[in-house]
């Protein structure tokens, strides 16, 4: 059998977007730019020095349709949604949440020791799943499994399988993979993926050459930049002198219509107006 290395479909510049109640983030998924990537709906990096881009948070608010991954680096949100829970996200946990067919929530950044970093990312649903009984998950940084291979490559399982690990979101309907990887200086990392699956991996730090192969000269890409790999079955990363940490998101597409509107994404028209008019007569949960 023939292997195919993935190589770079495109390198996605993330836009500063206001979100919430006034938070500043950088969205590399659901932009002009990219509107989605069958099954990712959008991604976005929150996290700044500056207090006053991100404590407006984002008060109380709905989703229909859809999963959110919400995986915290550094700072914690403060939540609480209309199913009941309530908690915080610190820094190294990760929280799904499956909005179903209705959840209103509250996700309030805030530093620790002057910093605040974290990624949402928001995952479909398929049609049939749509509608299902909203529901709930947080996960401490210390049940996040790290990998530490001999070359010095570490790797956060979130979700998915690797070398005999296998993280502890599991429960997401289209099961995702969800890395958190670093590589240190003058290293490489030769990484399966499944044929039939869409994947992207979003720099945090550093750079690498995230489609190394001989006799060609491919540029390094830096953080904060998010790359669309193509066709094939691994991806082959390479570092020179500087380490690279970026995440590595996988999962199959469901090819199934896509209407969106903010919060919503559902797969008509019809049904985004049926979420609008049953918010407006409090029947939305
Ligand atoms: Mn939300």
């Amino acid at each position: 059998m023939n292997s195919q290395m993935r190589k770079i479909l495109r390198v996605i510049e993330p836009q500063i977007v206001l979100e919430g109640a006034g938070v500043k983030l950088r969205r590399s998924i659901a932009t002009p730019l990219l509107d989605y990537l069958d099954p990712f709906l959008l991604f976005d990096h929150f996290g700044s020095d500056n207090p006053s881009d991100y404590l407006a948070g984002f008060p109380m608010h709905p989703h229909r349709g859809i999963e959110t991954v919400t995986y915290m680096l550094d700072g914690m949100v403060n939540h609480r949604d209309s199913i009941g829970n309530s908690g915080i996200i610190e820094a190294g946990d990760v929280q799904w949440m499956t909005s179903g067919r209705g959840i209103m929530h509250e996700e309030m950044p805030q530093p620790r020791n002057g910093k605040m970093e974290g990624f949402q990312l928001w995952v479909n649903l398929p049609a049939k799943m749509k509608m299902t009984a909203p529901r709930y998950q947080e996960i401490a940084s210390e049940d996040i499994p790290e990998i530490i291979r001999s070359d010095g490559v570490k790797i956060r399982v979130v979700a998915g399988n690797l070398d005999g690990v296998s993280g502890p979101v599991k429960e997401i309907v289209v099961s995702p993979t969800y890395l958190d990887m670093t590589i240190p200086e003058n290293s490489s990392l030769v990484y399966s993926i499944d044929k039939d699956s869409t994947a992207f991996a979003y720099v945090i730090e550093g750079e690498a050459i995230f489609e190394a192969q001989c006799a060609r000269i491919v540029e390094p890409v830096a953080y904060h930049k998010l790359i669309v790999f193509g066709e094939g079955d691994y991806i082959n990363v390479l570092t020179k002198e500087k380490n690279v940490r970026f995440l590595l998101i996988s999962g199959k597409p469901i090819f199934e219509p896509i209407a969106r509107f903010g919060p919503f994404v559902m797969n008509t028209r019809e049904e985004i107006e049926q979420a609008l008019r049953d918010l407006r007569e409090g029947k939305f949960v």
